[in-house]
């Protein structure tokens, strides 16, 4: 007979009192009768029931928290409270055996510290199958958006030979020994002896690439891994995430944040409606958490209406001047209660600030747009006040930033004055160059960090926690 989910048989629809095949995982065994068993497929276990004076004492043994199993049974309606259908087992093998002394996932209470030791083994507690179930109708359907909608998926180089991506520090990809790295004439070491015979690294965004790229093809999107050798242990960044750029030809700033903020709103609204279980799963354990924490530290809203909240209601958008002026003559500033006090007109917004505005002031979504053109990267269009570029910010509260985009300098010749300016290895750009040389557009596009929206649904407050093997400064183990 082959096995069925569990979910399907916990949905209200599963025929009752016919005989069903399971195979799933012990989460708990209570009472030698009462197994929960759990397949990954829901939140909820199923309880299989067993007569376990037809059992012979060896194999009860074997029935453990964490051991495998594959169950038959009849599917009857539950005489318990706590479950509307439960199974009633036929027959039961030990697919898998596990010692309960040395299986580090009891059936208690880890804390997320204590599981991310034990990454390997998380995904079997409910939080984390969770979390990756709602990653992983995420990932869908931010596919889906971006595909009903004439956008094109493309995959740009993860080793890349541009150092000018410009978003950050970056891990170097080479095959020279280390032990004995070939020099050239000026002592330096001899990259044309590597194996792309230049310096190659990880990827940091794979923008400029996407750029070439809708600029023949019109919408287009990338969704991959990508790499910051960053050195900030926060709560908000990893070493390796997965980023989603979409990319469009003929969009102006506007247009690039109304599809941002259509976007996030649009995945919202489908986790919201397929992911639900897991979604009052978490949002329970938000507020059992908060509980525990200090009244000024709660969370103002649960979980689920934070989600609501942002699917509802339109994001602020305001300009970079607005909001330093507003950050400027707030109370927290003038009571010197930020740690890097606003004062001079271009300086970048820290996360406190970007907190205030979120939380404080607006109380919703913020989208800041024209920023100082000092703090913003090369290929952001330049605006005629000759002071801020066309970039645009989504500030999520809770998380900070969440996106990043701007409309692109199409101009060959502005274009090529900021590369001078910020003395930027122009070599290194020339097909970059090329797009603006050849039928040029207006064109825009953003990067969303995967990890943050994840982070943001699920409620989960470590970024390390909603990636299955996450990587940060001095950890990359699994
Ligand atoms: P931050 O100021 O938070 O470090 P950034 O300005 O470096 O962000 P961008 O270069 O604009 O970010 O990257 C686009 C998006 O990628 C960000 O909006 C964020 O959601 C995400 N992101 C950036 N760095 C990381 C990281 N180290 N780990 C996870 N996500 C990240
Ligand atoms: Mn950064």
């Amino acid at each position: 007979m082959k096995a069925v989910k569990i979910k399907y048989l916990l949905n209200e629809s599963a025929k009752r009192n016919l005989i069903y095949s399971v195979k799933g995982w012990v989460r708990t065994f209570r009472a030698n009768r009462f197994i929960a068993l759990n397949d990954g497929s829901s939140v909820e276990n199923l309880q299989c029931v067993i007569d376990f004076e037809t059992f012979d004492e060896s194999k009860l043994k074997l029935i453990t928290t964490g051991a495998a199993l594959h169950i038959e049974g009849l599917l009857t309606k539950s005489l318990g409270s706590g479950q509307k259908v439960e199974l009633n087992v036929n027959k039961l093998d030990i697919i898998g055996g596990c010692d309960p002394e040395k299986y580090p996932i009891q059936p208690k209470k880890h804390s997320l510290e204590y599981l991310r030791e034990k990454a390997h083994l998380r995904i079997r507690t409910t939080t984390f199958a969770s979390v990756m179930r709602i990653r992983s109708s995420l990932s869908f359907h931010i596919h889906k958006f971006f595909q009903e909608r004439g956008f094109y998926y493309i995959n740009t180089p993860i080793i890349t030979g541009t150092d000018a991506e410009g978003a950050g520090e970056m891990f170097r990809v080479s095959t020279l020994n280390l032990k004995k790295t070939p020099l050239n004439d000026f002592g330096n070491v001899d990259f044309k002896k590597d194996f792309f015979g230049k310096e190659t690294n990880l990827t940091v965004s794979g923008q400029l690439e996407a750029e070439a790229y809708a600029l023949g093809l019109g919408e287009v999107y990338t969704f991959g891994p990508t790499f910051r050798a960053e050195n900030s242990n926060t709560t908000r960044h990893l070493a390796e995430f997965w980023m989603i750029e979409p990319e469009m030809a003929f969009y102006d700033l506007d247009d690039n944040m109304d599809l941002a903020e259509k976007f996030v709103k649009s995945v919202l609204r489908e986790i919201l409606s397929n992911c639900i279980n897991d979604l009052k799963f978490l949002n329970e354990r938000q507020q059992k958490e908060d509980l525990s924490k200090p009244s000024s530290e709660r969370n103002q809203m649960s979980l689920l209406e934070k989600i609501k909240f942002v699917v509802e209601n339109n994001f602020v958008r305001i300009s970079y001047d607005e909001a330093f002026n507003i950050l400027r003559d707030s109370k927290p500033n003038k009571k010197k209660r930020f740690k890097f006090p606003i004062s001079d007109w271009g300086s970048d917004f820290q996360s406190e600030h970007e907190r205030y505005l979120v939380e404080k002031h607006f109380k919703c979504p913020v989208i800041i747009f024209n920023y100082p053109i000092n703090i913003k990267a090369f290929y952001m269009r330049r605006n005629d006040d000759n002071k801020t570029v066309r970039a645009m910010d989504i500030l999520f509260p809770g998380i900070g930033e969440i996106v990043g985009g701007s409309q692109r300098e199409e101009r060959l010749n502005i274009l090529e004055k900021r590369i001078t300016e910020m003395k930027i290895n122009r070599e290194e750009l020339w097909w970059y160059l090329d797009l603006r040389r050849f039928g040029s557009v207006p064109h825009s596009g953003f990067g969303l960090g995967f990890e943050r929206l994840v982070q943001f649904v699920t409620g989960m407050n470590n970024i390390r926690d909603v990636i299955p093997f996450p990587r940060t400064p001095q950890n990359a183990s699994f």
